[in-house]
């Protein structure tokens, strides 16, 4: 029964990877057609499952992004290496509940040894608490309920049973361009999205340490301070050794990192010291889906003080069957109960590339990420803003007739929209420091330099075909 389907279904599957990277990256359908092609009635009788994969095949194509394709460069998106995306069918086909050990001891046992792979090439602490997660976002909100835990039981609150009416105030502390994700993890925590203090961040998007330690001097009690690896736009790095060392200094203070694709950085001698003092934070927050290139969806946790991050997390429940000895329920880690076992795709991302394919991966994008850098600074009338450290390039257009600031952000913003439009790659554009930019981010595995150069052309020529009038 299921013979004749799957193999139909991995043709469909090996014919879209085969034209991907040459696929056009404009998307030629809308929401009304694709509604036109979806929608109708649920029908009351069933349909014969190949003709049901088959009308999904057909009515989803024209409406796919090629997120996953080589010249993909839009927002921090990565695609899937081989192994993984492989791994990840099995892990439908095996249908493993990944909370529990004795729902299924490979998936248990599989996170087991990638948590401590990945403790391992980030040099995190052996025996930190480590959750796989939906995302960063998860992760970020997963690692900021133990800190909940922790500054407040510090204070004597036990915040899981008591909750936060009458509970201290806790100050949170953030960098002034952490991530809208950090915000929406306070904002689900009850410690407030905006109820924080913001810290200046210098040209570069960096938090500055003189800042941190000004704004933690007028805070009193318990207190929770975010950083990024990472950022958003410019992918700088907040410099860590400093930080920690200023949050040292404050009693009880907990460190949190935003980490989303910063933290592969670690896997690369080469780019590491970017990262330099990260270790000394008390939670991580990363993804697996963005630069390991392992499919959607795959984020990653790591607190120092596993148990803080099982008393945030956990409950025990009479009819559960408890992992025993040197095991582990995943549950307890994370705030999903029943949940996909996700250790399958990310083990296989992790074996399939080793330890230096990982480290070939980051380094052959960050030195992409400057070729863009290269080719495109290179052209009179574009320049590019940031200080290219890892494989975020922000670019920016002028307009030869005039220098005019608004001149060039409409110009800007016109040649993202060609570009868009023009279909040899994707891309999206920001503001940052308050000027419109051309945002570039490098995480595809299978991006050659020969994708750069390409995309660099389509990117002048539509700067020309937008100067030309
Ligand atoms: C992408 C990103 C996030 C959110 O991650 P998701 O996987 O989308 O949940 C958080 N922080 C930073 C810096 C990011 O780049």
């Amino acid at each position: 029964m299921h013979r004749d389907l799957l193999r139909q279904t991995a043709e469909l599957a090996i014919d879209y990877l085969d034209r991907l990277p040459e696929r056009s990256m404009v998307i030629t359908s809308d929401g009304a057609s694709l509604r036109a092609a979806f929608g109708g009635p649920m029908p009351s009788m069933g349909e014969p499952a190949l003709s049901v994969i088959d009308h999904l095949a057909r009515s989803a194509e024209p409406g796919l992004a090629g997120t996953a394709a080589p010249r993909y460069f839009g927002f921090v998106i990565g695609g899937g290496v081989p192994a993984s995306v492989a791994a990840d069918w099995l892990t439908s086909t095996w249908d493993q509940n990944g909370g529990l050990y004795v729902a299924g001891p490979a998936q248990s046992v599989i996170e087991e040894v990638v948590a401590e792979w990945l403790l391992e090439i980030f040099g995190l602490p052996p025996g930190s608490g480590v959750g796989l997660v939906t995302g960063c976002q998860m992760a970020n909100f997963t690692a900021l309920a133990a800190a909940r835990h922790a500054v407040l039981q510090r204070m004597g609150w036990d915040v899981e049973r008591d909750g936060l009416q009458g509970a201290p105030a806790v100050n949170v502390v953030v960098s002034g361009e952490s991530h809208v994700t950090i915000h929406i993890a306070l904002q689900l925590l009850g410690l407030g999205g905006g109820n924080v203090r913001r810290v200046a961040t210098d040209d570069q998007g960096r938090m500055r340490p003189d800042a941190l330690r000004e704004a933690l001097g007028e805070c009193q009690g318990p207190t929770i301070v975010c950083a990024q690896a990472g950022n958003v736009n410019s992918g700088s790095f907040d410099p860590f050794v400093e930080i920690v060392s200023t949050v040292r200094e404050v009693d009880g203070a907990w460190l949190h990192v935003d980490a989303a694709f910063g933290m592969w950085a670690l896997a690369s001698p080469a780019m590491r010291h970017l990262a330099t003092g990260i270790q000394g934070a008390d939670s991580w927050a990363t993804d697996a889906h963005k630069w390991l290139n392992v499919p959607y969806d795959s984020g990653l946790v790591f607190v120092r003080d596993a148990d803080a991050q099982r008393r945030a997390m956990a409950l025990p429940a009479a009819y559960l069957i408890h992992a025993e000895g040197a095991h582990r329920d995943p549950y307890e880690f994370v705030p999903e109960f029943s949940r996909r076992a996700r250790g399958f795709a990310l083990y296989a991302a992790m074996r399939s590339l080793g330890r230096a394919g990982i480290a070939e991966m980051v380094d052959r994008h960050c030195r992409q990420a400057r070729r863009f850098a290269e080719l495109l600074g290179g052209v009179p009338g574009v320049s590019v803003l940031n200080e290219v450290v890892l494989n975020q390039v922000l670019v920016r257009f002028e307009d030869p007739a005039t220098a005019d600031t608004a001149a060039s952000d409409v110009l800007t913003r016109d040649v993202v929209r060609r570009v868009q439009e023009e279909g040899t790659c994707w891309l999206s554009g920001t503001t940052w420091h308050d000027l419109a930019a051309m945002r570039i981010s490098v995480s595809n595995w299978a991006t050659t330099d020969d994708d750069i150069d390409r995309s660099a052309d389509a990117i002048v020529r539509c700067y020309a075909a937008a100067t030309a009038g």
